[in-house]
Order: C-alpha cells, then sequence, then structure tokens
C-alpha cells in the first residue's frame, strides 16, 4: 500500500485543535486530525511522518501509547524529551510497544526515506535515519525494538 493510501483510508480532515501534553497533532476522531500551531514549525518531512502516526491513532483500536518509564533516559542518562517541544517524557503516554504501532510506523516511513528514496537529498535522507532513531528510543518493549533495528 502506498503512504497516500494509507493515509486518506483513515483521514477525512485536518484542522486546527488542542492537542493534550502540548502535542504537535493529535487524533481528533471520526477521520480528522488536530493540529497545533506547532505542526507548522516541524520540517516536511517531521510533518509527513507525524500525520502518519496520527493516521495510525484513527484505526479502529486506535494504536494508543504506552506510558514511557520513569525516569525515561537516553544514553547519556538525560531525561528524554519530544521535539519540538521539549516536553520531559517520563511518565507520558509517549511510548510504544508494537513494531507497528504509531511510532513503529513512523519509524519505518523514515528508514524507507533514508534508504530507499531515489529522489531525495542527502540532507533528507540523513534527517530521516536520524528521525528513525530519536523515535526508535521510544520503542519501550525490547523484543519491538529489536524487530525495527533488524529491519535494515
Ligand atoms: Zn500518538
Amino acid at each position: 500500500m502506498k503512504y497516500a493510501q494509507f493515509f486518506y483510508r483513515r483521514v477525512s480532515r485536518l484542522q486546527f485543535g488542542y492537542c493534550a501534553n502540548g502535542a504537535t497533532a493529535c487524533a481528533g476522531g471520526y477521520g480528522a486530525i488536530n493540529l497545533s500551531f506547532g505542526f507548522f514549525r516541524i520540517s516536511r518531512v517531521e510533518r509527513l511522518s507525524l500525520l502518519l502516526h496520527e493516521a495510525r491513532h484513527l484505526e479502529p483500536g486506535g494504536w494508543n501509547h504506552e506510558i514511557c518509564p520513569r525516569p525515561f533516559l537516553d544514553s547519556n542518562r538525560q531525561p528524554i524529551v519530544s521535539r519540538p517541544e521539549n516536553i520531559r517524557l517520563a511518565g507520558l503516554p509517549a511510548c510504544d510497544s508494537s513494531p507497528l504501532s504509531a511510532y513503529g510506523i513512523q519509524i519505518i516511513f523514515y528508514r524507507n526515506l533514508a534508504e530507499n528514496c531515489e529522489n531525495c537529498t542527502a540532507e533528507l535522507k540523513s534527517e530521516s535515519a536520524e528521525n528513525a532513531l530519536r523515535f526508535l528510543i521510544r520503542i519501550i518493549n525490547k523484543s519491538a525494538q529489536g524487530i525495527l533495528q533488524s529491519d535494515y
């Protein structure tokens, strides 16, 4: 399935709207995605990936997030924060446990661009590879994380 098909089968409209925890976008229900002003401050590829993420939430069952561990630290023992919101994620529903979750499909999308895009700039491929790694940390189930890592 192409990404556009994936999106249009789930999403009927985009609208300005409130999102909890300062999120840049969120599923609004009934096929709607709410966008906050922050949505327009992220890069084009981040917007695309976020729309796919929110489209995943609009599926039956919603692919709801898991609560991130407390503390939730990176390899330098620093608190993991969201971008661009810069909100500490420990204890927030901003992690996943499945490789096919909302964050999982973002990781797969970014990897596809980084490794297979034939008309992307080197800069875009590099940004995509970085973003894939940045989101991989949000997959808190080690088995699911391993499945995504082996998908290189
Ligand atoms: Zn989400």
